[in-house]
């Protein structure tokens, strides 16, 4: 039996889910038995999904749950024994805090994606005037937009909600999800269920009222399922299992693998297509049949760099941002505050450095000894790109002072710990999916050369999960 092989590049989510589902497979449609490389750059997996346990805590650095409603990254769970992992947000803490005149004020309740879906919570609302959710309610009326084109999300927002609804609701939500300008952000690329909303029922309102009864529907349950799952052990245990699966099945996985330039083979139309060219302490270079890019844009953009160099360029303007987390724990008993919330977001207008935080240990059962709280702060992206530039005990100093004055807790932390996401947040600029659609059809002319991953089409998880699925239903035919 001959064999395929295959090199993915980047040991990500994305890189790791690809790498599973074409080993599950074990070989193509043509019977070729599939051997499997994954090439990560770092001395460890997971790209931006990093879970630390300490001392009774699980301190999830990165992302800490998925969207429950995009099946892909359930399903993945399922599909590795992991179901019974799964949990959901602690129901008696869903609720969000926003900060408003340097206190904190709930969101109003049955907001989806900053849209209202129920009227008494939105009316009651200090958050938003009495003018700004008049001009809310127009949404009802108001006529759809163009079908053509890219829009930002501030601008959609603005345009059918109202400018207070956009600064005060969707500023802080949608765009404190990719840390990102949301004037600059493509609203087709982040948030297409928005615009589907607006075609479909000719109000954002009445869009978002239909699909939360669907939501509601479709769990067969009164109340209103999780929005966000995790797992007990953190994101990280999602890591560690598709490694040890990918090692069950036959895959090798290397770390401190940097790719350096993916180039031709000698003979496209022959094994091997492509020669993957390792640098740093690991240099060496590996014949591939298939090569699955699954790394940042610009890192893509690089290792392409010789191979097709208007591939290259068209991925390099992708934009990215940086932020970093602060994660801190304090005794239970030293915090004022009742925490009965998932966290804070902090609109732009509060002119404050924290973006956000989240109150780990109400969201998530499991995270935190039973006498003591977890919390996460996130600063940097767009509103404040120079707090990467802080040392770590600055950083420490901020989240403390920014957590005294949204929860009162003034004493030092039992545990503090930073972590840096340099460039680690694509942002899908207006345009993004059309450059995608290009970048695409460039890659085509190179059988065997595939894209996935939160540079390309989606960066929740379960979005990188759909594509790698995607990328991997390629190859396996
Ligand atoms: C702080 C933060 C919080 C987030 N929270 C959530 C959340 O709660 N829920 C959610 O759904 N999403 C969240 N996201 C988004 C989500 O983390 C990402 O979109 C997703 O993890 C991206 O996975 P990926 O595998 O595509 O890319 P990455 O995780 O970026 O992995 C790419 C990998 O490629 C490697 N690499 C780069 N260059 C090379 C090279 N030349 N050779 C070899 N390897 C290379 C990198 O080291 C990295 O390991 C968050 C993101 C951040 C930054």
């Amino acid at each position: 039996m001959s064999t395929r092989r295959v090199v993915v590049i980047g040991g990500g989510v994305t890189g790791l889910t690809v790498a599973y589902r074409i080993l599950a497979a074990r070989q193509d449609a043509r019977g070729t038995k599939l051997e499997v490389t994954v090439l990560e750059e770092r001395p460890r997996l997971g790209g931006n999904i990093v879970t630390e346990r300490r001392d009774g805590f699980v301190i999830d650095g990165g992302p800490d749950s998925f969207v429950a409603m995009r099946p892909q990254a359930k399903a993945l769970c399922d599909d590795l024994g992991l179901g019974d992992r799964l949990i959901p947000t602690t129901p008696r803490n869903r609720r969000v805090f926003v900060a408003l005149n340097g206190g904190l004020v709930q969101m109003p309740e049955g907001l989806s994606l900053g849209v209202p879906t129920r009227v008494w919570p939105m009316v009651r609302t200090p958050l938003v005037s009495w003018l700004g959710k008049a001009r809310m309610a127009l949404d009802l009326l108001i006529p759809k937009g163009p079908t053509d084109g890219d829009e930002s999300i501030g601008h959609f927002v603005r345009r059918r909600l109202g400018t207070e609804a956009a600064s005060q609701l969707a500023e802080p939500i949608l765009g404190g999800i990719y840390v990102g300008n949301v004037d600059a952000l493509s609203l087709r690329a982040t948030f297409p269920q928005l615009l589907e909303q607006e075609q479909k029922y000719g109000s954002l309102i009445r869009g978002a009222i239909a699909q939360m009864a669907a939501r509601k529907l479709a769990s067969g349950d009164k109340e209103t399922p999780s929005a966000f799952l995790s797992l007990l052990g953190g994101m990280g245990e999602l890591i560690d299992t598709l490694a040890s699966a990918i090692g069950k099945l036959g895959g090798t996985i290397r770390v401190g693998a940097p790719v350096a330039a993916i180039s031709a083979g000698s003979d496209s139309a022959k094994s091997p297509r492509f020669l993957v060219r390792i640098g740093g302490d690991a240099a060496e270079t590996i014949a591939a049949d298939d090569v699955i890019v699954c790394t940042p844009a610009y890192a893509a953009a690089d290792a392409l760099d010789t191979l097709d160099r208007p591939l290259s360029a068209l991925l390099r303007q992708t934009p990215y941002i940086s932020s970093a987390t602060v994660v801190v724990a304090y005794r239970r008993a030293d915090v004022p505050h009742a925490l009965d919330a998932t966290g804070l977001v902090v609109p732009k207008s509060e002119k404050r450095r924290v973006l956000a935080a989240t109150f780990i240990s109400s969201k998530w059962a499991g995270r935190a000894p039973s006498d003591a709280v977890l919390l996460r702060v996130f600063v940097g992206g767009h509103r404040d790109p120079g707090a990467l530039a802080l040392s770590d005990d600055a950083l420490i100093a901020l989240a403390r002072e920014e957590l005294g004055a949204f929860v009162g807790v003034r004493v030092t932390p039992m545990l503090a710990r930073v972590f840096r996401y340099e460039r680690a947040n694509a942002q899908p600029s207006i345009g993004h999916l059309g450059r995608v659609k290009r970048a695409r059809a460039l890659a085509e002319t190179h059988p065997g050369l595939q894209f996935a991953g939160a540079a390309f089409d989606g960066v929740g998880i379960p979005d990188c999960v759909r594509q790698a699925n995607d990328a991997a239903k390629n190859v396996v035919g």
